[in-house]
């Protein structure tokens, strides 16, 4: 029987809720905060690779994101005219395919549902103030006023974690020199999969959210200053692809009309050194391993971890070991996915200014890191 009674989770992203959920499934009772007053998540989409939809799938939830997205195979690698030259992906899990494309939105409504399913308490507009981290339990006051008392706390709450500075001290997330910028499309009939097109500066993705809607990614090297004013977003997204003769990337250029429809966003990484916690406080997902998305694993992780941390609750064992055990199991695997990750984002920058060292091989490390997410968490 578990010895964790009562979890505060902070932070209803994907990790947070996925965390709510499965401490609920084990019976703890699960109180989550989210600093939104509402949420408002944008609409373009997200690739779930296999064991996304393995971890789902123990929530319960991997069979409604695949009826409100779109399963897809192995992703097509090819050149800026079209031409495929490799495919990439995690291994097909039984019944799970190798990918499954949704909207950001919907994954949010799924998992927001999964929560209510299970009882999960949500208090939206709110978030911790202080956390007093002692042995047998954590109190907490809340921005609002009020008060709790928990037996353990996980902090989910994103790169620019407020609970991680509470207790682990001041650690900064690294811009890594790329940008992505997506946009929401109709699907064409021909998108039969998820598309990779590698140009000369720049690569651009295609990939499916529902049976007739896709969302595109570019990412684009932006230098020392990412930012890019609003009124340039169209242009400068439009002036990247310009380069790229697929057809599936063509006929869509000039449907980039939206300004507010361009999701630019600078990429960051962030890897904190193990351990993940200190006496009764956890962090997961972003606050400790955000990934850049060159492997498409960033959310993937965070909803690993939150499996692997209700499946050691249940086991009975004392506080320590359970925080023991979770980094044995998540530590090394997360740190290959941002490590890959960060070395496929540098080895793209070189080759964009024609620099990419001999032996460097894209495909032979995107390869080696999915398919080793194949392996049980
Ligand atoms: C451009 C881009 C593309 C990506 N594509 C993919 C992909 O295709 N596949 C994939 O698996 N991953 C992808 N990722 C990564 C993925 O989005 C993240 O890894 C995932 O969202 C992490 O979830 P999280 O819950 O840890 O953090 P977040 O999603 O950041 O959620 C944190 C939540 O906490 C809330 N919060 C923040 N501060 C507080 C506070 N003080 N108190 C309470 N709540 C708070 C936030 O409002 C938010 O709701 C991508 C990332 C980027 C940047």
């Amino acid at each position: 029987m578990s010895q964790i009674k009562k979890v505060l989770v902070v932070g209803g992203g994907i990790g947070g809720l996925s965390a709510g959920i499965a401490l609920r499934k084990a019976g703890i009772e699960t109180e989550l905060v989210e600093l939104q007053p509402e949420f408002n998540v944008y609409g373009v989409g997200i690739i779930q690779p296999s064991n996304a939809l393995r971890a789902l799938d123990v929530l319960g939830l991997a069979d409604r994101c695949m009826e409100r997205g779109s399963p897809y195979g192995p992703v097509k690698m090819c050149t800026s005219n079209g031409f495929q030259i490799a495919q990439v992906g995690t291994p097909p899990m039984g019944r799970l395919p190798v990918h499954n494309g949704i909207s950001r939105r919907i994954l949010h409504e799924v998992l927001l549902d999964g929560a209510a399913d299970n009882q999960v308490t949500i208090r939206m507009g709110v978030t911790v103030d202080t956390l007093d981290n002692g042995p047998d339990y954590v109190t907490v006051t809340f921005t609002d006023g009020s008060t709790g008392r928990y037996d353990l706390v996980v902090g989910s709450d994103g790169v620019y974690s407020k609970v991680r500075r509470l207790v682990l001290g001041d650690f900064k997330p690294r811009y890594t020199g790329q940008s992505v910028w997506r946009y929401a499309f109709p699907r064409p009939a021909e998108l039969d999969t998820g598309y990779i097109f590698f140009g000369k500066k720049t690569k651009v993705g295609l990939i499916p959210m529902t049976a007739d809607k896709m969302y595109m990614f570019v990412v684009s090297a932006e230098g020392e200053d990412p930012k890019i004013p609003e009124s340039e977003l169209v242009p400068r997204m439009k002036a990247l692809l310009a380069e790229y003769d697929a057809p599936t990337v063509r006929t869509v250029i000039d449907q980039i009309t939206d300004p507010a429809g361009v999701i630019y966003r600078p990429l960051e990484t962030l890897l904190l050194p193990a351990p993940w916690y200190i006496n009764r406080v956890l962090l997961i997902g972003d606050a400790v391993h955000a990934t850049i998305p060159q492997l498409g694993q960033g959310a993937g992780l965070a909803i690993e971890d939150a499996v692997v941390l209700s499946e050691l609750v249940q086991t009975g064992d004392p506080l320590p070991s359970v925080l023991n055990n979770f980094m044995n199991r998540r530590y090394e695997r997360c740190k290959m996915v941002v490590d890959a990750s960060n070395t496929l984002g540098e080895w793209e920058q070189l080759e964009w200014k024609g620099q990419l060292p001999e032996g460097a091989n894209m495909g032979a490390l995107m390869g080696k890191t999915l398919g080793a997410m194949g392996a049980p968490i």
